[in-house]
């Protein structure tokens, strides 16, 4: 037979679950009793046997006590700048729940006593400021009002230099974190385009950065024979508004009259009567556009010569931006002295040449290192 009062299981909510002893079992309407923590309920307990009705005591009332919660304060904590505060809540150490009130009545959920970070509040004017340049990065110190610590930010160089090969602003990578592009700008080859990159501080400041972006451009080579008169052509991956002016071996060109520039990006085309007074052999083109200098090369060659091997490669040019494409989709005109590169060049010649150039360059080296 049970006894008259009976310690519940903490975690025990109805008097349904609380054990009773064999053969015993709680009377249907008392099951379902709601037993709140530290408070007590009176339930009867059933004998439930087949031999039952033939005893003196066959019910039974039973006063079940369930423990009060064992409750811990933990008390409230005021958000920093950037860590998290709270409210103040308590724990119970038997069951783990967590309530809002010292009686653990109303329950809360996990993490509702959080009050989130404040963020700082800086001061308007920075207290350290190193102004970027073209090519080194700048940096800005803020201070706060609150914690006084202090935020250092890095600010990126004012000037990148990108390839002819990006085409928006998107495509350009900032080189210092946290910094985005504001502006939306297109590429074009040979120009300077300026943008804005910002950089979120506080909710409340965001700083900017004004940065030029130096689109480079890239050149094909040209060939003339002396005398045959044929027009000679260059191009390049630059926009001809940013074209600025043409030199040959150090020495300006006038425009209309030694060449001309059609739009295309940049078609040069030169004047044969210039060409004639030039002398057989390598000149230096050097064509100037806002985002600065791209180098191709002019041969001269004289009727009659056979050009050397190492004469006929045309190689990239090595301050061309690495933008091969350009080089490659014209092929240099006005020459007929230079190998055509079509299809029908015999594979077998082009190879002995390489292997020619190749032995060439094995020499040379081993002269060098005779000298050294
Ligand atoms: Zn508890
Ligand atoms: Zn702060």
């Amino acid at each position: 037979m049970p006894a008259n009062s009976m310690t519940a299981d903490h975690n025990a909510t109805t008097v349904g679950e609380v054990t009773l002893p064999e053969c015993w079992i709680w009377s249907s309407e008392d099951a379902g009793k709601t037993l709140n923590a530290g408070e007590t309920v009176t339930a009867t307990a059933i004998f439930n046997l087949y031999n039952k009705g033939n005893y003196k005591n066959e019910t039974v009332q039973i006063s079940i006590t369930r423990p009060a919660h064992i409750l811990m304060a933990i008390t409230k904590k005021d958000a920093s700048c950037t860590e998290n505060g709270n409210t103040t809540y308590w724990t119970c150490a038997l069951c783990g729940r967590y309530f809002s009130d010292e009686n653990g009545t109303t329950e809360i959920p996990t993490g509702s006593w959080i009050i989130p970070a404040t963020g700082h509040t800086l001061y308007k004017e920075p207290v350290a400021y190193v102004q970027p340049d073209a090519q080194k990065n700048g940096s800005v110190t803020y201070q706060c009002q609150v914690c006084d610590e202090t935020i250092s930010i890095e600010i990126p160089a004012t000037t990148i230099i990108v390839p002819d090969t990006l085409e928006q602003l998107t495509d350009v990578g900032l080189s210092v974190s946290g910094w985005t592009w504001k502006t939306q700008e297109k590429l074009l080859p040979g120009t300077i385009v300026t943008a804005i990159a910002a950089y979120k501080v506080t909710e409340d400041l965001t700083i900017t950065d004004t940065i030029q972006i130096k689109v480079s451009c890239s050149a094909t080579n040209g060939s003339y024979q002396l005398g045959s008169n044929d027009a000679v052509t260059i191009r390049c991956t630059g926009v001809l508004s940013a074209f600025r002016r043409l030199s040959v071996d150090g020495k300006t060109l006038v425009q209309g009259q030694e060449y001309t520039a059609a739009s295309g990006s940049t078609i040069i085309t030169f004047n044969a009567d210039y060409l004639n007074t030039l002398s057989a052999g390598k000149h230096t083109v050097v064509m100037t556009y806002d985002s600065g200098d791209v180098e191709a090369e002019l041969l001269i060659t004289k009727a009659g010569d056979v050009p050397k091997n190492d004469e006929t490669k045309i190689e990239p040019q090595p301050d061309n931006t690495g933008s091969a494409s350009a080089a490659g989709e014209t092929t240099p005109s006005g020459n007929g002295a230079l190998p055509a590169t079509g299809d029908d060049t015999p594979v077998l010649l082009w190879l002995l040449l390489f292997t020619a150039s190749v032995g060439m360059l094995i020499v040379v080296i081993r002269k060098y290192k005779n000298i050294k």
